[in-house]
């Protein structure tokens, strides 16, 4: 029997309780007493992947290296254990049964009738190991995303329940994550909710051993000898995952309730070192003592959900708490933006962002808050589509070419300075077709990219169809608009900068899937700190006047 354990985290009463942040958190004390940790996702629903979901159904759609397009927890596990993640750390039932019905259609089923049980089961379970088996793990946890009692997970938790059965009680433990409400009216906390949920993974065959209970006030004693004796668990085993300043903290609060040790002495396993968490904390304490204070405008057409921009969100945060700078960001409406009315809504920020996207609604006012940064020469930073609406407010104001846009928005533009990639022309599926994953880019020197980085060559990840039309290149140039990062190997236009804007970038990726706590990104270090210098010269302006 192989030597790695597995850990599932289950949820249960109600979704959105933070199952990825308390997973992410027990695989971080694991990993800082020096066990090596890998966290996947196992989605119920029936897309093959997010990739296609608009934002507002599940927020953002976090990319990794090897270009899956994942759910956004992925994008917790990255940030939280510093490790990149793959196209094997998120499965959705759409993935599993399309597996399952290729095998079918191949005929290597050899004429058995196909059925949920062993064969939807089975491949469950091929892929809760198949991670374990590529790479050399200490553990693997797996999230099963959707409540217990949901119709469209049961073949999950049977799978779960298999596996812990196959994998023996040393091997692997399931924790489900609850909520204990607290009634105002009764001035009381509830167990109920929680005893109904536990009852209900029972009737599927499985005995949780940890019980994460989330609440907004502290769990008495008594509260907690409720819950161990109706869940059958042992006390030390219930766990309080108590509201939190920020999810930063949630590691530090799992750690104070010893939710690291008791998964050790539930598997029989002693720390491999004493546990370290000096950088996390040193984090932490940054983060909750900033000495500068910034304002930034994040531009976007999902601003109504933030999860829609969860990674740019937390990239914000890595990359002030680098520089004792607490980023409050402004979040704007593209489509409230309009370039006539546009200074009151955007005067007093340090810098601005223009967010990826797609499609033509709120084009606008993005197209506006660019022309805004570009002449008030506000810090600007604009990602993906942020970098091609940039490109598109150039060629239309400066260059003077009044109907330049991309392709995705005007086809019959007669200054199509974004356009289709070639390799996307003959595309028909929406779903995992874009230019995804990590590329090569090149940058060029004396550059603010260049100084951002450090380094010549990076690597970044993308999600796009549309690209800088290089036929226009030399146009703008000469104009004022250089190309400061190219793909070395297709020539592909990675970066733009305006030279005689202090701070000016759009790039093509997205280097916000790339940002650590304890690695922040370069490329938002370098816009912060060019934020950060704007609000003080500002500053200064103002004393001297
Ligand atoms: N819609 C643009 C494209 O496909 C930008 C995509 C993005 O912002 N992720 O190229």
């Amino acid at each position: 029997m192989s030597s790695i354990k597995y850990i599932f985290v289950t949820g249960g009463v109600t979704s959105s309780l933070g199952k990825g942040i308390v997973a992410a958190s027990l695989a971080k004390l694991l990993q800082a007493r020096g066990f090596s940790v890998t966290i996947q996702k196992f989605d119920p629903y029936l897309n093959i992947d997010p990739g296609t979901l608009n934002p507002y159904e599940h927020g953002e759609c976090y990319v990794t290296d090897d270009g899956a397009e994942t759910d956004l927890d992925l994008g917790h596990y990255e940030r939280y254990l510093n490790i990149a993640t793959s196209q094997s750390n998120n499965i959705t039932t759409g993935r599993i049964y399309n597996n399952i019905i290729s095998k079918e259609r191949k005929g290597e089923f050899l004429g058995k009738t196909v059925q949920v049980i062993p064969h939807i089961t089975d491949e469950i379970k091929r892929n809760f190991y198949l991670l374990g088996e590529t790479e050399d793990y200490d553990f693997v946890i797996t999230e099963i995303g959707g409540c217990v009692g949901d119709i469209e997970s049961l073949p999950f938790i049977e799978a779960v329940r298999q596996a812990k059965w196959e994998l023996g009680p040393e091997n692997a433990l399931v924790i489900h994550l609850t909520l204990i409400p607290y009634l105002k009216s009764a001035g009381e906390l509830k167990t109920k909710p929680t005893q109904h949920s536990v009852k209900q993974l029972l009737e599927s065959g499985i005995q949780p051993d940890i019980l994460v209970c989330r609440t907004e006030y502290e769990l008495p004693d008594d509260i907690r000898r409720k819950l161990a004796l109706f869940c059958n668990v042992s006390i030390d085993s219930v766990i309080e995952a108590i509201d939190a300043e920020t999810i930063y903290d949630v590691p530090l609060l799992m750690q104070k309730e010893q939710l690291d040790k008791i998964v050790l002495q539930k598997l029989r396993l002693t720390s491999k070192k004493d546990i370290d968490l000096t950088s996390w904390s040193g984090f932490l304490d940054k983060f909750k003592n900033p000495k500068h204070h910034i304002s930034i405008g994040l531009i976007g057409k999902y601003v109504d959900l933030k999860d829609a921009y969860k990674s740019i969100a937390e990239s914000f945060i890595h990359a002030g708490t680098h520089l004792d700078c607490k980023v409050n960001i402004v979040w704007i409406h593209s489509e409230d933006l309009e370039e006539h009315a546009i200074a009151p809504q955007l005067e007093g920020l340090d810098a601005i962002l223009v967010a990826p996207g797609f499609g033509e609604r709120g084009i606008l006012g993005k197209i506006a808050a660019v022309k805004y940064a570009r002449e008030q020469q506000v810090p600007f930073l604009g990602i993906c589509l942020g970098m091609q609406m940039a490109v598109v407010e150039f060629a239309r104001n400066v260059l003077g070419w009044a109907d330049a846009a991309s392709t995705e928005m005007d086809p019959n533009s007669t200054h199509p300075v974004i356009s289709m990639m070639e390799s996307q022309k003959k595309v028909v599926n929406k779903g995992g077709t874009m230019r995804l994953g990590a590329y090569d880019c090149t940058l060029v020197d004396g550059t603010n990219i260049k100084a951002a980085y450090g380094k010549t060559n990076i690597k970044e990840r993308h999600r796009h169809r549309y690209e800088f039309n290089s036929d226009y290149l030399a146009d703008f140039q000469r104009g004022g608009m250089q190309a400061t990062g190219i793909n070395p190997e297709s020539n592909l236009v990675e970066v733009v900068e305006i030279p005689k804007h202090p701070w000016f970038v759009g790039v093509q990726y997205h280097p916000e899937y790339k940002s650590r706590v304890e690695a922040p990104h370069p490329l938002f270090v370098g816009f912060i700190k060019a934020a950060i210098s704007y609000s003080l010269n500002k500053t200064l302006e103002e004393v001297n006047h």
